[in-house]
């Protein structure tokens, strides 16, 4: 244990370098939305272990809007051959060995071409590709400082300052605190600030499979008894599936041998995509909804998982942390601008109103598109899928969800407007 008495002095620390943390740390000290600030991140984690292919095998999808923030700081040229373009959205309900329902809803990104121009819906990267790429950034950043491993051990604030202690004994004092640690967030649990939230009795089975047919960068979500099933586009011939079941079935899905496993799988989404085998391990991630009731407190953000933890069922997670991210920044940058203390909580409520209504909002739909679809009760059966019809019957409905999908919507923070 090393002992260092003299605290690191910085603008911003940052507690978490998990994707929010490290995207967080290059959108402050890159100054793409004005004037830079100098950064600390600490990660629990060694940076080698959390791009190893064993880490973590899902992926993220990135929306049209969190991909122009990557533009901004250099991180969409890094993931270039390593990324798939999202062209088109399907979404059915459908029945285990029935099929998929006749209704269905399909974006296409050709839609709404005249706000994106040619852009996809959005982009699909394997998280490991997006560690590496967030991690590359990091290191050639000359305002960011990545502590890691290391844990933090405790956040204590003053009147001018957060003064972070390491389990090392190493301390950092700052103007600000950020808080991207996670669902768990200790940083937000010591600041006692309390969460909201339930548990699903879902788990969410991730894995990747290699298929004989292209997908042609459809991605496809069918509303199953059990939850949502989705197969998304990966770079080759290869899918993600994201598969929420009941946790009881989850396990025993878990514990089958890879044929099996995919003659299931198949029995879902049925042949379209010809021959599909596992390509790899499976992960299973218990699902729950948690909301922070505070997304501030003087000295202290949250964002990303910290601040809310949804469901995966639309892959927006990771885009709502980044949309915090985009927003504070604009916060800091122009407080900054004018002389105010960036610690200060007139300061930070304005980053907390702008971001709050958003998390809450999507974290209700999910939840709700969750309860509605995840179950095989006839009449709702027939309302919904009434609902998904008319909704691709009619133009404007259409164009209003994908363009909620892309994030291109509200009052968009600067390094998403491209
Ligand atoms: C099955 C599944 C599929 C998903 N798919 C998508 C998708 O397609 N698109 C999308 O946008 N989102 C998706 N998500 C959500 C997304 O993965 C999360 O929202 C995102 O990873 C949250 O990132 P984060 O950095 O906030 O938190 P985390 O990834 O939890 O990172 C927290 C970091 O904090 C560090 N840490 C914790 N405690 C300490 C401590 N005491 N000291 C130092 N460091 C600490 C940890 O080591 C970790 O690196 C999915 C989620 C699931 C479960």
């Amino acid at each position: 244990m090393s002992e260092n008495k003299t605290p690191r002095e910085t603008d911003i620390v940052i507690a978490g370098g998990g994707l929010v943390g490290l995207t967080a740390a290059l959108a402050l000290a890159s100054g793409a939305a004005g004037a830079p600030f100098r950064v600390v991140v600490v990660d629990a984690l060694d940076p080698k272990s959390v791009v190893n292919a064993a880490y973590d095998g899902r992926n993220s999808s990135i929306a049209y809007s969190s991909w122009r923030l990557f533009e901004a700081l250099g991180i969409a040229d890094r993931l270039q051959g390593r990324e798939q373009p999202i062209n088109d959205i399907l979404v059915t309900d459908g029945k285990v060995r029935e099929g998929a329902s006749p209704m269905f809803l399909h974006f296409a990104a050709a839609e709404i071409a005249d706000e994106t121009g040619d852009a996809p819906l959005g982009h699909f990267v394997e998280n490991r590709h997006l560690r590496e790429a967030l991690l590359e950034a990091v290191a050639a950043c000359d305002g960011i400082e990545l502590i890691a491993p290391a844990k933090v051990a405790d956040v204590t604030y003053a009147p001018g300052h957060a003064l972070m202690t390491l389990e090392d004994g190493r301390t950092i004092k700052a103007d600000l605190c950020v808080a991207a640690d996670g669902r768990g967030s200790p940083v937000r649990e010591k600041a006692g600030i309390k969460t909201i939230g339930w548990g699903y009795d879902q788990a969410g089975i991730v894995t990747t499979m290699v298929h004989d047919r292209p997908h042609e960068g459809v991605a496809q979500e069918y509303f199953l008894p059990g939850g949502p099933f989705a197969v998304l586009p990966m770079t080759g011939n290869r899918s993600s599936l994201v598969w929420t079941e009941t946790k009881t079935v989850a396990a025993d899905l878990m514990a089958l041998d890879d044929d099996a496993f995919a003659a299931e799988a198949q029995d879902r989404f049925g042949t379209y995509l010809g021959d599909c085998r596992p390509d790899g391990p499976r992960w299973s991630y218990p699902l729950s909804l948690q909301l922070a009731r505070d997304y501030v407190k003087p000295r202290l953000a949250l964002v990303g998982d910290a601040a809310h933890g949804i469901h995966p069922l639309a892959g927006q997670g990771y885009n709502l942390g980044v949309r915090d991210v985009a927003a504070l920044v604009d916060v800091l940058v122009e407080s900054r601008k004018v002389g105010l203390d960036i610690g200060a909580l007139t300061v930070l409520d304005r980053y907390q109103r702008w971001r709050r209504f958003d998390s809450t909002a999507l974290a209700v739909m999910t939840d709700g598109l969750n309860r509605l679809f995840s179950n095989d009760i006839g009449p709702l059966r027939v309302v919904r899928d009434l609902g998904l019809g008319l909704v691709n019957q009619f133009g404007p409905a259409r164009r209003l969800f994908m363009r909620q999908a892309a994030g291109a919507v509200g009052d968009l923070p600067t390094l998403m407007r491209g």
